[in-house]
C-alpha cells in the first residue's frame, strides 16, 4: 500500500455528503449498520494514518468493537418491566439482534467486559461477532436502495481483513465527531422508533445517556486509585485533591468512550473550565509520565472498577486528538479561562512516550 495524498477540501465535502446519504437513504432493519460505522470510524483513529493511504481493518476488530457497542446496551434499561426477559430494548424490527445473545451469554457468565475479555469465551464469541459482521451489515451498508455507494471499503485480498479506501481512513479521523455524533443520533432515532421498544421507553428522557453515555460509576470507582496513583493531587493544577472528579483527559465529546488510562483526577473546577478542550501541551506532557510511571498500576484498578485498558490505543487516540486539534488551530487549555496554542511539542512529546 502506497502513501498518497491527504483528501482535498472537496474530497472531504464529498465524503461527508456520502456518510449522511448512507445513514439516511439505507435501508435498516436492525441497528448493526450504526454499530459498523461507529467501528469503523474508531478503528481508524485506533490503527489509521492521517495520509489519504488505504488501511486493511480485521473484520475480528471490528466484531470486537461490536461486542463493545452494543455490551452496554444490552443492560435492562428502566427498572418498570417486572419480567427481566423484556427489558432489553430491541435493536432489530423483526426478532431481537443475534448480537443481542452472543453478548448477553458472555454477560451472563463472566458478568463484565474485561472479565470476558480474558475468558475462554470471548475467543469464541468474537468468531461468532466476526461471523455475523460478515453477513450482515458489513456487505450491506454500502447499499442504498437502487444504489451501491461502496466508497468506504471493499474486500482487502488479506483473508478476514476489509481494505478502507484511499482517503478513507484519514475522512474518518477528521471527521470522527461528526460521524460519531450522525451514527449516534440515528442508532437512538431507530431504538425509539421500534413498536416493541415504546413500553420500555415510556417518557424518560435518559436514552442517549444510557445507549451512549460514559458509564459515571464505574469512573467513580477509579477515584480512590487514581487519588494514590497522582499523589492526591490534580492532574492540572498539581494541588490537592479533597472531593475530586474523574476527567476524559481527551474529552469525551471527541472520543466517547472510557479507556482506563484516558481517566484522570481533577478538581471540579479545573475540570469545568477545561470542558471540552484539548488539554495545554504541559498536561499532556504530565499525563504520558503518568501512564509510563503507573500504567500497571492504573490497568489493575481499572480491571476491578470494569473499565477497558487499552494503553497502546488511548495514547493513539491522544496522538490523533492532537493531530486533529493542531489541523484545526484548536486553543487548548491551561488553567481557569486561560487557553494557549499547539507548539507542535505534543508531536515529540507523543514519540518520546509511545
Ligand atoms: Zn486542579
Amino acid at each position: 500500500m502506497t502513501s498518497i495524498a491527504a483528501p482535498t477540501a472537496e474530497e472531504q465535502v464529498a465524503f461527508l455528503g456520502k456518510i449522511e446519504r448512507l445513514l439516511s437513504e439505507g435501508q435498516f432493519v436492525a441497528t448493526y449498520k450504526y454499530a459498523l460505522l461507529l467501528a469503523i470510524a474508531d478503528l481508524a483513529v485506533k490503527l489509521g494514518r492521517d495520509h489519504g493511504s488505504e488501511l486493511d481493518l480485521p473484520i475480528r476488530a471490528i466484531a470486537e468493537e461490536f461486542i463493545e457497542l452494543y455490551w452496554r446496551q444490552s443492560a435492562p434499561y428502566g427498572n418498570s418491566v417486572a419480567d427481566g426477559a423484556y427489558n432489553v430494548l430491541q435493536q432489530n424490527t423483526g426478532r431481537q439482534a443475534a448480537i443481542i445473545s452472543i453478548v448477553e451469554d458472555l454477560r451472563q457468565a463472566h458478568g463484565t467486559l474485561p472479565r470476558a475479555r480474558q475468558s475462554a469465551a470471548w475467543a469464541p464469541a468474537v468468531t461468532e461477532a466476526t461471523r455475523l459482521v460478515r453477513d450482515m451489515p458489513l456487505w450491506r451498508l454500502q447499499r442504498l436502495r437502487n444504489e451501491v455507494l461502496d466508497f468506504l471499503y471493499s474486500e482487502s485480498p488479506v483473508a478476514g481483513h476489509i481494505r478502507l479506501k484511499h482517503g478513507v481512513a484519514a475522512n474518518l479521523r477528521r471527521f470522527h465527531a461528526i460521524i460519531v455524533r450522525l451514527a449516534q443520533s440515528e442508532w437512538m432515532h431507530f431504538i425509539q422508533a421500534l413498536p416493541g421498544n415504546s413500553q420500555l421507553l415510556g417518557p424518560t428522557s435518559d436514552l442517549g445517556q444510557f445507549l451512549f453515555g460514559a458509564d459515571r460509576s464505574a469512573l467513580l470507582r477509579m477515584a480512590t486509585s487514581l487519588a494514590d496513583i497522582q499523589n492526591g493531587e490534580c492532574l492540572y493544577c498539581r494541588r490537592r485533591v479533597e472531593r475530586g472528579e474523574i476527567d476524559h483527559f481527551v474529552p469525551w465529546s471527541r472520543y466517547p468512550r472510557d479507556l482506563a488510562h484516558n481517566l484522570v483526577l481533577t478538581h471540579k473546577e479545573c475540570n469545568r473550565h477545561k470542558s471540552d478542550l484539548l488539554a495545554a501541551e504541559t498536561h499532556l506532557d504530565r499525563w504520558l509520565a503518568r501512564n509510563q510511571a503507573h500504567g500497571a498500576a492504573i490497568s489493575e484498578a481499572a480491571r476491578t472498577a470494569n473499565i477497558i485498558v487499552d494503553l497502546a490505543g488511548t495514547v493513539s487516540v491522544a496522538g490523533w486528538a492532537y493531530a486533529h486539534g493542531a489541523s484545526l488551530h484548536a486553543a487548548t487549555w491551561l488553567r481557569g479561562d486561560e487557553v494557549e496554542p499547539l507548539s507542535g511539542r505534543w508531536r515529540s512529546l507523543l514519540v518520546e512516550y509511545g
